[in-house]
């Protein structure tokens, strides 16, 4: 980098955490909820019937999008949630929601953004007191209604990705829910105020091989929609309004970073085999079907984790038993004979909709999360079960419960997946009848257990990512703390280092699930340790495939077992980085 474009960047650059690799330049546009943009306005006496008029032709606008959005996805087929957009359409034009907004619009003289978001607070009330779940849902459908109504009323506001052009997304932060709603085609990059690197948004973006850059302090002060970014994913920077010169220089190194990329592309078809012949498998995760191109194409072995609780933030509500068995068959048939993981719904922690924010808990990572939730909430969980068994018949499936914590939780899904089968075999439903079940190990207690859960189960998926966060008592999700989250630390190793030991004296399968597996500075470590399964986002699956066939087993096995060894933080970081530059093999 010569001084001038040194010179050029240090005026307008900003550091945060690299959480999702490549280089892109484009504008910024910043993404904010526009519900939240709301005002109340009180309007002259004349204007209310102007501003009813207003509010029918927004609605007319909207019921016209709902109508050829339904089109599209039915002919699409890509779920067969189409009937979301036909209840939508219904809401709007009921004649009793649509006058209680008129009604306060000429009684109470205010404009009809801020009628329609009481009434909805209204009809989302009422809903949330009802006892079937499916009504008390209905609250997400009318905030996503009024979002559509709203961007037509105010249409300087228009929040989101509504631009042809692809843009970069600039926010104080982004929710897992925010993340998988956005119009992937259209974004380019993510920078945000705060997030950690393991944050369930920071997975997404590198699922979707989108670069990202978050923890950016004062972010929003510093940039305006519009303003021409650059993001480096690579080193954490965002370079803000920059000079032709330092463009120049980015755009080099971008097609620098996208050729290695293609080198490594080229590798997607070899054995992911070390140099002494040890055979490793390299799994994708995947939040939904949409991600199964990329893990194909990238080599995946088969799908070692299907995050289920995707497709449902991506509806903001829950989906039914045929909805699901609609999207899991989906995946099955297209993984083409390879094994899919699906694991059940993982909701809590910072993955809930819209409506589980009213019931923000003050641990949430501690609270009311995955299993916990639904071995409480028995039929949702049982409706879930259902249809990956349905799925199962298509292909082969294994099934993986989250958060696990005690033995006795694992005996309770076993007596409900045992009774689900029996339902379904009553009702002459075909489904496999050996499907391999498993849980994750991301709870200490569930690593530490690992020997007695192991009589009840068939394999174990470390969630590193969790496991590190509940270890350590370090929130994944807090950029304050993001530098005390540390894979390598010993009391980390040690409990990784037990369940591989308790896998191979039990003979159960043991895969790494967590963001660690598709790290290449881990990748030697981790297979030293005794990991024969990796699962990474699919874009990481290819210099996975590298690092695995430029490594030494043998040598890398000598080196774990020392470092396991080691009390020290440092130490071990300092002796992972020394082997790593012995052997020739690059840092990430
Ligand atoms: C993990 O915790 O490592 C994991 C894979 O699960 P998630 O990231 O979805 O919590
Ligand atoms: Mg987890």
């Amino acid at each position: 980098m010569t001084e001038s474009i040194k010179k050029a960047i240090d005026k307008r650059f900003l550091r945060g955490i690299a959480a999702s690799p490549g280089i892109v330049t484009g504008k910024a546009c910043v993404f904010r909820d526009i519900l939240l943009l709301v005002e109340t306005r009180h309007l002259e006496q004349c204007s209310a019937e102007k501003e009813i008029i207003r509010l029918h032709q927004a609605v007319h606008q909207v019921v016209d999008e709902l109508i050829e959005d339904n089109f599209k996805t039915s002919k699409k087929a890509q779920t067969n949630a189409a009937g979301i957009f036909l209840t939508h359409i219904a809401i709007l034009r009921d004649p009793y929601f649509i006058s209680g907004i008129t009604q306060d619009i000429r009684e109470n003289g205010v404009n009809a953004e801020s009628a329609l978001m009481r009434q909805v607070d209204q009809f989302s009330r009422a809903f949330r007191k009802m006892d079937d779940t499916y009504l008390r849902e209905r609250g997400t459908d009318l905030r996503d209604i009024a979002r559509r109504v709203i961007k037509k009323l105010m249409p300087q506001e228009r929040s989101g990705i509504s631009a042809d052009d692809k843009v970069i997304i600039v926010s104080s932060e982004l929710t897992p829910s925010d993340t998988v709603r956005l119009d992937r085609d259209k974004v380019l990059g993510f920078v945000t105020e705060s997030g950690g690197k393991e944050s369930h948004a920071a997975i997404l973006a590198r699922s979707f091989g989108i670069p990202a850059v978050l923890g950016l302090e004062g972010l929003l002060s510093k940039v305006s929609g519009g303003n021409t970014l650059i993001v480096d994913g690579n080193t954490g920077i965002v370079i803000i309004n920059p000079s032709a010169e330092v463009i120049e220089h980015y755009q080099d190194l971008q097609s620098r970073y996208e050729s290695c990329q293609l080198d490594l592309q080229r590798l997607a078809d070899l054995p992911s085999e070390t140099l002494d012949g040890r055979k490793i498998h390299l799994w994708a995760n995947i939040g939904g079907p949409g991600d199964l191109e990329y893990a194909l194409r990238f080599g995946a072995h088969g799908i070692g984790l299907f995050r289920t609780e995707m497709p449902f933030l991506i509806w903001r509500r829950f989906l039914s038993e045929e909805e699901q068995f609609f999207l899991y068959t989906k995946v099955v048939n297209e993984a083409s004979g390879k094994e899919v993981t699906i694991r059940t719904l993982d909701f809590g922690g910072d993955k809930y909709f819209e409506d589980g924010k009213s019931q923000k808990e003050k641990n949430p990572f501690l609270g009311y999360r995955s299993i916990r939730i639904f071995l409480r909430k028995k039929n949702i969980f049982k409706q879930q079960l259902r249809a990956i068994l349905r799925a199962s018949a298509f292909g082969p499936v294994k099934l993986l419960f989250p958060m696990v914590t005690t033995i006795e939780e694992v005996k309770q899904i076993k007596v409900i997946f045992e009774a689900t089968k029996r339902e379904l075999r009553k009702e002459g439903v075909s489904f496999s009848e050996n499907i391999p079940l498993g849980v994750m190990i991301e709870v200490p207690s569930a690593a530490i257990l690992a020997d007695q859960i192991a009589g009840e189960v068939d394999f174990f998926s470390i969630g590193t990512n969790d496991l590190i966060q509940y270890t350590l008592a370090v929130d994944r999700d807090n950029d304050l703390v993001n530098h005390l989250y540390e894979p390598l630390n010993p009391a980390v190793l040690r409990l990784i280092q037990h369940v591989i030991r308790v896998g191979k004296d039990t003979g159960k399968t043991v895969t790494l699930c967590g963001e660690m597996a598709g790290t290449p500075t881990y990748i030697p470590f981790l297979v030293g340790m005794g990991v024969t399964d990796l699962s990474m986002n699919p874009p990481a699956l290819l210099e996975a495939r590298k690092t695995i066939r430029d490594m030494d087993f043998a040598a890398w096995e000598v080196t774990a077992e020392t470092v396991c060894s080691l009390a020290s933080l440092e130490i071990i970081k300092e002796y992972v980085e020394r082997e790593r530059s012995m052997t020739g093999l690059r840092a990430s």
